[in-house]
């Protein structure tokens, strides 16, 4: 990879935890019904995400690794009318192949194609031969940033890394309950939801029975948002930290201080001081009345009236605190 390559790389590879991401929205673009993600050291040794998605032919997986290939848009009205996927920009296998040892292993669902080992190492393609495994994807990253120092330096411990690969696959495997999402860390799983559909069941599997059961159920219409639900804590189940309330809005997950604070405020001052309570929520946003694309890369929303938006799901929680007789 050339330096500039490289740089470039930065931007959309900060660390393991961000080559998670990309590696879970490609698998649940492949149409996965099982995500399983294994990561040693924080991801910083070895970070591998496997699914039973559509898989690739030789060709196309040549082709992926390429500079801005992507399979996801056939054309710029596909841009226009907001894209379904997760991922569009065709930009991810290649940066990461850029700044790691990458293998992909993949067969296709359909035809009677064999699977295909390509191999990277710092950009360059260094095999390209045939393997075996069922229909699917494997993408194995190993020593992450090897070839960019002052970057593999910014990283921070093990533990810390590991948080954040954990809060990024914790919030897959919440937005799709229908998909089996497994985390491993260091030989040791952490998680593994069933894909069942309810995410009641994905709740328990992610954050444990204690956490589960304070769990009541939201789920309210709106006039500005469409509908709200999900599920919020009782008030003596809480964490200190804020990365507890996660909300989705149509389907994917934003991190958004105003939807946090419309959570935290229905409890009209039950919370204790600095607590957040456990949240999941879905927030269905007519497409006109927000905007997802703010920036691909962060997790921000804006919406049309955000002070309505804030009333409404506020309201939503504070409904659903009251039919609990909280
Ligand atoms: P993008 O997701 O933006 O299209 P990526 O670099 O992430 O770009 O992936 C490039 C292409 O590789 C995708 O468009 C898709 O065709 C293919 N691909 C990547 N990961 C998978 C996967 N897990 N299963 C099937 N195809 C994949
Ligand atoms: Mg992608």
């Amino acid at each position: 990879a050339t330096t500039v390559e490289r740089i470039a790389a930065g931007e959309v590879v900060e660390r393991p935890a961000s080559v998670v991401k990309e590696l879970v929205e490609n698998s649940l673009d492949a149409g996965a019904s099982r995500v399983d993600v294994t990561v040693d050291g924080g991801g910083t040794d070895r970070i591998v995400v496997s699914d039973d998605g559509e898989g690739m032919s030789e060709a196309d997986v040549r082709a992926a690794v390429q500079k801005h290939t992507t399979s996801k848009i056939s054309d710029i009205e596909d841009l226009e009318s907001g894209v379904a996927t997760l991922g569009f920009r065709g930009e991810a296998l290649h940066t990461i192949g850029a700044v790691s040892r990458t293998t992909i292993t993949t067969r296709p669902q359909d035809g009677d194609e064999e699977a295909t080992e390509l191999r990277l190492e710092g950009g360059e393609v260094t095999r390209v031969g045939p393997a075996g495994r069922p229909p699917g994807t494997t993408v194995e990253v190993e020593d992450l940033f090897y070839n960019t120092p002052a970057r593999r330096k910014y990283l921070k411990t093990d533990s810390t890394e590991f948080g954040h690969v954990n809060r990024v696959v914790t919030r897959y495997a919440l937005a799709n309950p229908d998909v089996a999402v497994s985390l491993t860390h260091d030989d040791r799983e952490v998680f593994a939801t069933t894909g069942q559909g309810d995410l009641q069941g994905t709740l328990l599997s992610v954050y444990g029975r204690e956490v589960a059961e304070a769990m009541i159920p939201v789920d309210s219409e709106g006039e500005a948002v469409g509908r709200v639900h999900g599920y919020v804590s009782d008030p003596e189940t809480t964490r200190a930290s804020r990365e507890y309330v996660s909300t989705f809005v149509n389907g994917r997950y934003v991190s958004d201080s105003l939807l946090r604070e419309a959570v935290v405020s229905a409890y009209g001052g039950q919370l204790a001081a600095d607590r957040y309570p456990f949240a999941v929520l879905f927030v269905e946003v007519p497409a006109g009345e927000v905007d997802v694309n703010v920036h691909p890369r962060k997790m921000e929303v804006r919406f049309g009236e955000s002070e309505t938006v804030k009333r409404e799901v506020e309201s939503a929680v504070e409904d659903a605190l009251l039919d609990a007789g909280l």
